[in-house]
């Protein structure tokens, strides 16, 4: 299912992406604000397409969450950059205040899943808020729980409505307004929360506004040491081979659209070439055959999987070193594990973001960042 409703997106998603970025066929402004449209719908579609599978695969049981010492302070922050556009864009406030004074706390949670809950709660408020109006979030800690709460002054639940809410597909009365949404937000905010040990709540009160909690278990008390990794720049002129040569790139990929999409991004790079290969079998012979310095691999191909193919290029001593990155249509925790433990150098999701795609393929290529 997951496939099938996201393949077609590839298509929607990474053609637009090439329109807006073609530097030697250049959209006119009229043109380039269409493609945006089409962007912006694209991904809204994406995300409910995401929601839906989420939900789904939570209900049959099938979600895993890890959970490990988070930092709070910096979740708040990347929920504070999420949503500042949004907040904007509906004149709405925002003011994120982390917690100030003595070691950053931590909580024990899944870093994205609680980053999804805050952001959810967050989008609500804004979207349910009203013009020149106020979104806070919050923090209160107190006997080894942290409670992050996100208010707004907006138009509030009807009371008669307010015990559905963390039901899936409940609107709470908005079906019939002009606020987009599918009410499933807060049922898989619900659940995901539970899942990582902690509980969501909220009160409301119509015409006056809402506020939303969710609670975690504090991890000890020292401060988060994560750090966030740099990005190379992109469309860097480093990507010169010693000897002078072109770099070959072998794509394993059964799907047309997709192997156009990937020539426009590989077009990007100076000096490397693509050979596009459509079933695993062929594209072993075709990798040991001219050991290209990467090798792109779509999982899910007809015949033999991309995850048996790659196992075989490890068998081979000669094709053994050769980087893998898969490409995948499944964006699930448990699909993530599998990909891991395979060896891949780098795994990523269908529909692909340009420029990630772009800063794997420069970092494998370029020797002294692989
Ligand atoms: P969606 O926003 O997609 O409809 P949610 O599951 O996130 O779905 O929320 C369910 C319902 O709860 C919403 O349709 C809305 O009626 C109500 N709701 C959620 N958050 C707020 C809020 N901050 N203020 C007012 N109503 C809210």
């Amino acid at each position: 299912m997951s496939h099938e409703l996201r393949t077609p997106m590839n298509a929607i998603l990474g053609f637009a992406q090439l329109l807006q970025r073609d530097k030697r066929a250049p959209l006119s402004a009229p043109q380039l604000e269409r493609v945006g449209y089409v962007l912006q719908g694209g991904e809204h579609l994406l995300r409910l397409i995401d929601d839906i599978l989420d939900l789904s695969r939570i209900e049959a049981g099938r979600v895993v969450v890890s959970t490990e010492p988070v930092g709070v302070n910096e979740v708040l922050e990347e929920v504070r950059q999420t949503l500042e556009p949004l907040a904007t864009r509906a004149g709405i406030t925002l003011s994120v205040k982390p917690v100030a004074g003595g070691p950053p706390p931590e909580v024990l949670a899944d870093r994205t899943r609680f980053t999804q809950i805050l952001i959810n709660f967050g989008s609500n408020a804004i979207k349910y808020g009203r013009p020149g109006g106020q979104a806070q979030i919050s923090v209160d800690v107190a006997d080894n729980r942290l409670r992050c709460f996100v208010r707004d002054d907006g138009i509030g639940i009807p009371f008669e409505k307010q015990d559905k809410i963390f039901q899936p597909f409940q609107r709470a009365g908005q079906e019939a307004g002009p606020i987009e949404g599918t009410g499933i937000g807060l049922s898989i905010t619900k659940r995901l929360a539970e899942l990582m040990g902690g509980a969501v709540g909220f009160r409301s009160t119509p015409g006056k506004g809402s506020e939303f909690w969710v609670e975690l278990a504090v991890h000890g008390n020292s401060a988060s040491a994560r750090e966030e990794a740099s990005l190379p720049a992109l469309g860097s002129a480093s990507l010169a081979r010693e000897d002078g040569d072109s770099f070959l790139i072998v794509y394993v990929e059964d799907n047309p659209s997709n192997i156009a999409f990937m020539r426009g991004v590989i077009d990007e790079l100076p000096r490397v070439e693509l050979m596009a290969v459509s079933n695993a079998e062929q594209g072993i012979e075709v990798i040991r055959k001219h050991r290209p310095q990467v090798v792109i691999m779509d999982i899910n191909l007809p015949g033999m999987s991309g995850y048996e193919a790659a196992r075989r290029l490890r068998d081979w001593p000669e094709t053994r070193d050769i980087p893998v990155i898969a490409l995948t249509a499944a964006a699930m925790a448990g699909e993530r594990k599998r990909l891991e433990q395979a060896g891949f150098a780098r795994y990523l999701t269908k529909p692909a973001k340009v420029a990630e795609l772009l800063e794997a393929l420069e970092s494998l290529l370029t020797p002294s960042k692989a």
